[in-house]
């Protein structure tokens, strides 16, 4: 079955003890732990000890990769790890991440969040200058600049990469003695750094850092880039930074709603776009349910803005990992029920509220919209905590493209008929931006297709 939601990109975690003799591998194995949400297709670990670097990476969850005693083999203070959903590349363990090459300075392991819009032109002029790819990823042609970059010292080769990649990026490097964190000069992809007694940590969510106990100290700002040694953390600014346009959806979707982005509450933000929602488009109902899990919060948010009752209208199960086989046609119609079941106690009779966090293809919405229907409900009132989505991501998010993208192909009136809602309603671009507290820091691209840099001009329905 088609994906009919956006799907995650990567979660990076990154980990300095400053006392050499301890092993930072169980502090990123936490953390990645945290981050599973964000991929779930393979993990991956890198310890650094003295500048000699040690990786496992397997494909499956965290818990399948690092089984027995994997982790105790992995020794050193310095750690990176990542969880992957593949955004570019297939698939499979040869992909997985972090990367590493040896270098005549050293070994260096790279972990990469994101998307570059120039990984063709890129990994075509390298190849044309001898190098031989062993994977099919862009990652391999960051480290590759990287690595060339790198007898004119490790702050500069980081600054010309920064200058010939484009696109979006968060990525953790270590070399040599330090950890370094980079974010790319729009800052679309999250990364945040945490502080643990004299130990530092970067993480793509904050979650992550409360999973070991450390502090949110700041993000990493749009162009940053940090480095992380014995003398602590120090900062290096970008001379082509631009301005700040953090992607919105994280916020909206893909974050955990216990992480704090970009100075930016997860979950008060979802909280409030369902009260600006009740506000914006109200309507008379018995009950408010969310879709699980990103639709909670919005639900709790529109029903007290509205005073209608919340409910917990549908159950999740919440064992389904990447390997499950998604059910025929013939079983669909037949009404298995396996990722999300309705409360019949909550539904039958009344007249529901469901607030969701985005319409993409529009499938799921209107399976959600007859299961709440099978179950008795008098009226289903669909309300989502974003815009319509008309334009494909170029940034490192996998989205349909834009001919499936019912947003960007049918009126509002026209998708309410096609999912079988007795009304329909997304919040508006001002509504979303009130919800994140007014700031105008956020790419908004996939709903007003403004693209804060130039992407790939691709065709009508692409
Ligand atoms: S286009 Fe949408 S999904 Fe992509 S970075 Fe911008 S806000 Fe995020």
């Amino acid at each position: 079955m088609m994906n009919d939601k956006f799907k995650d990109e990567c979660g990076i975690m990154g980990v300095y003890l400053k006392n050499k003799e301890l092993n930072s591998s169980s502090y990123v194995y936490y953390g990645l732990y945290a981050l599973q949400h964000r991929g779930q297709e393979s993990a991956g670990i890198s310890v650094n000890k003295d500048g000699k670097i040690v990786t496992h990476k397997e494909t499956g969850l965290v818990s399948d990769a690092f089984k027995g005693n994997v982790l105790k083999q992995l020794k050193g203070n310095i750690g990176i790890g990542h969880v992957r959903y593949s955004t570019s590349g297939e698939d499979g363990v040869t992909n997985a991440q972090p990367l590493t090459v040896n270098h005549s300075v050293g070994q260096i392991a790279l972990a990469h969040n994101g998307n570059l819009i120039n990984d063709s032109a890129l990994r075509n002029m390298l190849e044309d200058s001898g190098v031989v790819f062993q994977t099919t990823i862009d990652t391999e042609v960051m480290v590759n600049i990287l690595a060339r970059g790198l007898r004119h010292g490790m702050i500069e080769a980081i600054q010309r990469m920064v200058e010939i990649i484009k696109g979006a990026y968060a990525l953790v490097i270590t070399v040599g003695d330090k950890l370094v964190g980079v974010r790319d000069p729009y800052g679309l992809r999250p990364l945040c750094i945490g502080k643990k007694d004299e130990d530092y940590f970067l993480a793509s969510e904050s979650c992550a850092l409360d999973a070991i106990g450390a502090e949110l100290l700041r993000d990493v700002e749009p162009g940053e880039i940090v480095v992380i040694d014995e003398n602590g953390l120090t900062s290096y600014g970008q001379n082509n930074w631009v301005k700040k346009k953090a992607c919105i959806f994280e916020l909206i979707y893909f974050a955990r709603p216990d992480s704090v982005m970009d100075e930016t509450s997860v979950y008060a933000a979802r909280h409030e776009a369902g009260k600006i929602l009740a506000k914006e488009s109200p309507v008379e109902a018995d009950v408010v349910i969310g879709v699980p899990d990103s639709g909670i919060a919005a639900a709790i948010g529109y029903a007290e803005a509205s005073g209608i009752p919340y409910g917990v209208g549908l159950i999740k199960n919440k064992y389904i990992g990447r390997t499950f086989i998604q059910p025929n046609q013939k079983l669909r119609e037949e009404g298995v029920r396996i990722k999300l079941n309705p409360l019949k106690e909550t539904i039958k009779d009344k007249r529901v509220i469901i607030i969701d966090d985005s319409i993409v293809r529009g499938t799921t919405s209107k399976r959600l919209i007859a299961i709440l229907k099978q179950a008795g409900a008098k009226e289903v009132h669909f309300r989502v905590t974003s815009p319509p989505v008309s334009h494909t991501c170029h940034f490192g998010i996998d989205t349909p493209r834009r001919k499936y993208l019912i947003g960007a192909k049918k009126t509002q009136e026209e998708i309410r008929e096609i999912l079988g809602a007795d009304s329909l309603a997304y919040i508006s671009l001002e509504g979303l931006n009130q919800s994140v507290g007014g700031k105008t820091t956020f790419c908004r691209a996939c709903f007003d297709g403004e693209y804060p840099m130039e992407v790939p001009i691709l065709n009508a329905n692409d």
